[in-house]
């Protein structure tokens, strides 16, 4: 199941990046090595009590004159209502309720998504309580006071957001049918490989429950199997603001991905991979989606017998975290290779679906412990003891060591490798997690 989206508005300096941090917590990225994503602070996954989510935050860059911030705030409240399942609210106790707070709740009670007003820097409840009624105003629900800078309050309003998510008790019949997120730059080709697609396959318009959202669903059937394909190319918000819009094709880059199984990451061939493809692919391994990487306009390129291995040369080099993924070179235009799309989809499903058994997964790491020893430090060796796997969509490990400083990044990455040679798992990124037993 995908993860529901939480995400903070705001006008700016009432806190919105103080309250995404309190509410993400530090959180440590088990792949260190993706560039662009650890470091950027606009979605955070976070956990409270059984529940997890995924927490954007809209605000971007600081307008420098008042009308600007209104015409900014609500293109951020319209990221919010097309792609999240709560938005947090934020407003400042110390300024007070102003003009453009109204303005933006009034579009908010209109999308009818569930909205938690918040009203931050709230650092003393006996001082300020008696300002924060006035947030009743807004006709959005009852205020929430906190102090996101002293965290109070913080946790109050996790419950709230997590009372609003929709529930999967088993009533509604799970949806099973591949979902696959086109994602990339802007004039990589995503809308032609969909229309191409659509073209040479049995369409169905679909009307897919819960999709009021920032990127269109379309479903495609391939051999009598149902695709649905999550299209973020679509809907092109207009920003007059560099950084603004970056950040909204981040939002929806995430958004998109978090609701997918595989993604299809695509590159211009006449391009060529940049660094901004590298951030874009980083979303996708960092949430542990199947990922194929299509080099797409493969007409528009001349061509020899070397310039297949050449190119593949450059995107491994530039997407060197994710070696798992398969490339295809495909061109919309001709149609070249499109077709074996599916066939690639489905072997990366199957792969981020399977399941092996703890006796041959152990079998597997006491070899390797064998060939390559542990590392150790100051005398203290580590020890594997066991390793099971516990989850699939990414397959996920727990391995049982006697001590986990011991357990350098590059050894899990030599066991990674040893459990691929055994069982492949072409397209799709592995986890790891790290236990000590005493
Ligand atoms: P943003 O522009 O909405 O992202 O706001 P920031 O998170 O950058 O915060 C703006 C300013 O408000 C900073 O100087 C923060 O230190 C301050 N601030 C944030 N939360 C609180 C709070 O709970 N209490 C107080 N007193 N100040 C806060
Ligand atoms: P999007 O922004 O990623 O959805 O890209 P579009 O699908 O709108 O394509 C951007 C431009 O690239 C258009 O002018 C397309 O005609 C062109 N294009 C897309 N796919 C191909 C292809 O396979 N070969 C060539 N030569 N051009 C392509």
């Amino acid at each position: 199941m995908s993860k529901p989206v939480v995400a903070i508005v705001g006008r700016p300096n009432v806190g919105k990046s103080t309250l995404f941090n309190a509410l993400a917590g530090e959180k440590i990225s088990i792949v260190k090595d993706t560039p662009g994503v650890t470091r950027d602070r606009i979605y955070a996954d976070v956990t409270w009590l059984d529940k997890e989510f995924t927490l954007i935050d809209t605000g971007g860059i600081e307008p420098d004159s008042k009308d600007v911030i209104l015409s900014q705030m609500r293109d951020q409240a319209q990221i919010a209502i097309d792609t999240a399942d709560v938005i947090i609210f934020i407003t400042d106790v110390r300024q007070g309720l102003v003009d453009a707070d109204s303005k933006v709740a009034d579009m908010l009670r209109r999308s009818k998504k569930p909205v938690i007003l918040t009203v931050n820097k709230v650092d003393s409840f006996e001082k300020f309580m008696p300002d924060v009624y006035e947030f009743y105003n807004l006709g959005i629900g009852d205020p929430h006071p906190v102090s996101a800078s002293s965290r109070l309050g913080i946790g109050d309003l996790l419950d709230e957001v997590i009372a609003e998510f929709p529930e999967h008790t088993g009533e509604i019949e799970e949806d099973t049918r591949p979902r696959i997120a086109i994602v990339g730059k802007p004039n990589v080709g995503k809308s032609s490989i969909i229309n191409r697609l659509l073209g040479e396959n049995r369409v169905i318009v679909s009307d897919i429950a819960g999709t009021t959202r920032d990127a269109i669903d379309t479903e495609i059937v391939h051999n009598g199997q149902e695709y649905i394909f999550i299209d973020t190319a679509g809907l092109r918000r207009k920003s007059k603001i560099k950084e603004d819009l970056e950040r909204y094709s981040i939002i929806r880059t995430v958004t998109a991905v978090e609701r997918a199984d595989v993604v299809l990451m695509v590159i211009d061939a006449v391009e060529g991979v940049t660094e901004q493809d590298a951030k874009i692919a980083g979303i996708a391994h960092d949430r542990g989606k199947g990922v194929i990487i299509v080099v797409n306009k493969w007409d528009a390129i001349e061509k020899n017998d070397k310039t297949m291995k050449e190119y593949e040369g450059k995107v491994r080099q530039i997407l060197s975290y994710m070696p798992y993924a398969e490339i295809m070179y495909v061109s919309a235009v001709t149609g070249q290779r499109l077709p074996k799309l599916f066939d690639m989809i489905d072997m990366v499903i199957q792969n981020q679906t399977l399941r092996i058994g703890t006796g041959v997964l152990n079998e597997i790491m006491m070899e390797a412990v064998a060939m390559q020893q542990p590392p150790s430090d100051k005398g203290k060796r580590l020890k594997l003891y066991y390793i099971t796997q516990v989850a699939v969509k990414p397959p996920t490990f727990v391995i049982f060591v006697n001590d986990k400083a011991l357990m350098h990044f590059s050894y899990t990455r030599y066991l990674e490798n040893k459990i691929r040679e055994a069982f492949g798992f072409k397209g799709t990124s592995l986890k790891f997690i790290i236990r000590e037993r005493k």
